[in-house]
């Protein structure tokens, strides 16, 4: 592009000096033809003389021509060029916002899960936040924690215990609507949003949503098992911050542990 254009310039400014100097030969001539005319004696010498002017007249005007030719074709060149490296460097922009925005996508989504993840929660969690103080529509948020989930790695291996959080954290998101946000929070644990919903109103689809992951049929190394999850539930109250509200979830997912687990616990 630089080149392009740097190429142009140079162009320009050989074929203006050209230029100059052509229209100062074509002033010369005319002048010479007037001062020849008012002190011609002799028709035939002036004859001669104009003529040799005249001719000197066309070609200089020919040169001109040229030179102007030489520069339209320079030009053309130069913007051709231009617009080439303009198109390459648009698709290379393009590549760049793509790849950008996928690297983006992959930051904030759980690898084994393909959950948003943690980053991805506090992120969804400031917006809610802040469309809670904004708005007071109610918002729910609960904490789901597998039981147990030790005794997969350790009977079964690591591999099964991966493909238990896969199953299990398909099913959350199916059992979940499509305004509800779940992330993997981290380990064997998740995290969820519900935007517009009270907190009682939640209780019998979070008792739902733990009957289903229980009935879930399992087979590892011949052996059929049942993966139960247990809940903390709460609803954001006035003076809450989003971390007050996460705790008061976690603790309610504690007292469902200390009581048996297999339960959900919901705490106003
Ligand atoms: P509790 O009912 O009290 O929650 O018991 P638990 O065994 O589920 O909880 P604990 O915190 O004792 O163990 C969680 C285990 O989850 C320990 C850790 O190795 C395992 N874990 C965490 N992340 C992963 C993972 O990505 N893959 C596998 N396979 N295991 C994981
Ligand atoms: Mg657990
Ligand atoms: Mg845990």
């Amino acid at each position: 592009m630089h080149d392009a254009v740097s190429n142009s310039l140079d162009g320009a400014k050989k074929s203006s000096t050209s230029k100059i100097a052509l229209n100062q030969k074509l002033k010369d001539n005319l002048e010479a033809i007037g001062h020849e005319v008012s002190a011609a004696t002799n028709l035939d010498t002036l004859k001669i003389k104009v003529t040799e002017r005249i001719s000197d007249i066309a070609e200089s005007l020919a040169q001109k021509e040229n030179i102007e030719q030489e520069e339209q074709q320079l030009l053309s060149t130069s913007l051709s060029q231009m617009q080439s490296r303009l198109s390459e460097l648009e698709s290379e922009a393009e590549n760049y916002k793509s790849k950008l925005s996928e690297q983006r996508f992959k930051s904030l989504q759980d690898a084994l899960t393909k959950l948003p993840n943690r980053a991805a929660f506090d992120e969804r969690l400031e917006i809610e936040f802040t469309r809670w103080t904004r708005y007071q529509h109610n918002l729910c948020l609960a904490v789901i924690d597998i039981d147990h989930f030790k005794r997969i790695n350790d009977g079964f291996g690591h591999s099964a215990g991966d493909r238990t959080l896969q199953v299990i954290s398909m099913a959350l998101r199916k059992f979940l609507r499509e305004t509800d946000f779940i992330a993997r929070f981290g380990g064997e644990e998740f995290v969820v949003l519900f935007p517009e919903s009270k907190l009682d109103a939640k209780l019998p689809k979070l008792e739902s949503i733990r009957e289903q992951v229980k009935r879930i049929p399992f087979k590892f190394k011949d052996k059929s098992l049942n993966a139960t999850i247990s809940i903390g539930a709460t609803q954001f109250k006035k003076g809450d911050t989003p971390l007050g509200a996460f705790d008061r979830a976690d603790e309610a997912l504690y007292k469902a542990k200390r009581t048996g687990r297999d339960k959900v616990i919901i705490t106003p």
